[in-house]
């Protein structure tokens, strides 16, 4: 059964709000950056996920599906983690 965005958007806190909102203003002006290699490294492990949610294959609008995230935003930030580990 797959999940709708109304279910997300009620399963979602202040706190997932506000931590996303810092995590895109900083991966935005470049703070806490990781590499590139370590950027096309992510991005690679996320495209082939089954947890991936992305529209018309734009990797620019993908969000994962575990933590709600932005892919875009999340892969570039250094404190940031897979929520399944996988990188
Ligand atoms: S962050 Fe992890 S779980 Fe989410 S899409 Fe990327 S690899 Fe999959």
């Amino acid at each position: 059964m797959g999940t709708n965005k109304n279910e997300i958007a009620t399963r979602l806190t202040i706190k997932d709000i506000l931590k996303g909102i810092d995590g895109i203003s900083k991966a935005m002006v470049g703070m806490d950056k990781v590499d590139e290699e370590t950027y096309k490294k992510r991005k690679n492990i996320c495209v082939t996920c089954d947890k991936i949610k992305m529209k018309n294959g734009d990797f620019k609008s993908s969000k994962c599906s575990m933590c709600k995230c932005w892919l875009r935003y999340k892969i570039k930030l250094n404190k940031e983690k897979c929520p399944l580990n996988y990188w």
